[in-house]
């Protein structure tokens, strides 16, 4: 008699990988980070910006990342932005798929 061992996929969620493993075969190159937008003041004591907030330098846009246990920022211009912005999406469709293919202790053994 053949006992299903306990990781075996049920049929739903065979389905369900085989689906993943198709999207995740259409994704592209992907760009990993956050981009923030910041306003600051300046150096400059005698500037506008130290008195009134609403004039503050920027918006200033960065792109944060963290890549082997050191964080990199760099500057970047609205048209690198917008440029960059399928492989921004591209990697949280990535994040997302990879995501629903995780199972939990309680799901793998409730098989
Ligand atoms: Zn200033």
């Amino acid at each position: 008699m053949v006992t299903r061992g306990q990781l075996e996929p049920s049929p739903a969620e065979r389905r369900a990988q085989e689906q993943i493993a198709r999207r995740l075969a259409e994704i592209g190159l992907v760009l990993p980070g956050s981009v923030s937008s910041r306003r600051s003041r300046c150096g400059n004591p005698g500037c506008i910006c130290h008195v009134d907030e609403t004039r503050q330098h920027g918006p200033y846009l960065t792109w944060t990342r963290k890549f082997e246990n050191k964080t990199l920022t760099r500057a970047l211009s609205a048209e690198q932005i917008e440029r960059y912005q399928p492989w921004f999406d591209e990697h949280r469709r990535l994040r997302q798929l990879t995501k629903d293919l995780e199972v939990t202790p309680e799901s793998a053994q409730a098989g």
